[in-house]
């Protein structure tokens, strides 16, 4: 199957593609992670972005349809696919199906993960990550298991990073965006029956029992 997950920074998008990656198999493909490897990298691309990353603002459409364009070549077709916020705009939202078509793979479902906005600051400005294996953790919701010292879960690292743009004043400018130029795109697939809505505000695990359900009601198309 291959699916969206759709909702505002700070819904929980890539703490569950996380989960269905290691249930699954599935792959995850975050333009934010492919964005932040190209800043890191300081590539030309990188270079060029950052500063628009940090104010919270949408890349060029071009720029994210070619990352994940490039990143389908050497997929084999048997592997599901999580599009972790993208698409973001209508225009990546057709370039989409068209990376698709060249592939021929289709979307099968569209999750929508529904979430109060007055929680998303908090979620947002509570989240790190760990600095080798990137597993997501949050202040309140989601501390590692071992915290004095705080060590991952995952791989024992003590490192971890917060991102840049994780300060309230970019969570409000990223709000507005996905407000103006992402929730019209659900139209878009809600005329091809494809939505499914999913509680983001549940606790962790039911979310994902949510998705599980979504999956397991459409996986066999
Ligand atoms: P997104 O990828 O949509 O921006 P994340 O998955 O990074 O969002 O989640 C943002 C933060 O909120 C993370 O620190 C994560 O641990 C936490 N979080 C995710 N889902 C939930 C939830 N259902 N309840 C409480 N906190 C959550
Ligand atoms: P995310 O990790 O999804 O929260 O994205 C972090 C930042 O990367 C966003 O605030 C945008 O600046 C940029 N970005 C990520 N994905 C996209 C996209 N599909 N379209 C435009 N900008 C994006």
């Amino acid at each position: 199957m291959n699916i969206i997950l759709l909702g505002p920074p700070g819904a929980g998008k890539g703490t569950q593609a996380a989960r269905l990656v290691e249930r699954h198999g599935m792959r995850q493909l975050s333009t934010g992670d492919m964005l932040r490897a190209a800043v890191k990298a300081e590539t030309p691309t990188g270079l060029k972005v950052k500063a628009i990353m940090d104010a919270g603002e949408l890349v060029s459409d071009e720029i994210v349809s070619a990352l994940i364009s490039d990143e389908l070549v050497a997929l084999p077709q048997t592997v599901g696919l999580i599009f972790d916020g993208y698409p973001r705009t209508q225009a990546q939202a057709q370039q989409l199906d068209q990376i698709l078509a060249q592939h021929r793979r289709k979307i099968d479902r569209v999750i929508e993960l529904a979430v109060d906005e007055d929680a998303l600051v908090e979620r947002i400005t509570g989240r790190f990550t760990c600095a080798h294996c990137g597993a997501g953790y949050h202040e309140k919701f989601k501390l590692p298991r071992n915290t004095d010292p705080m060590k991952c879960d995952h791989c024992g690292s003590l490192d971890f990073n917060r991102r840049d743009d994780d300060n309230e004043e970019s969570v409000r400018t990223r709000m507005a965006e996905y407000r103006a130029k992402t929730a019209p795109i659900l139209p878009f697939y809600e005329a091809r029956e494809l939505v499914s809505r999913v509680d983001g505000m549940a606790d962790m695990d039911e979310v994902t029992e949510e998705i599980e359900q979504v999956l397991r009601q459409y996986g066999a198309e």
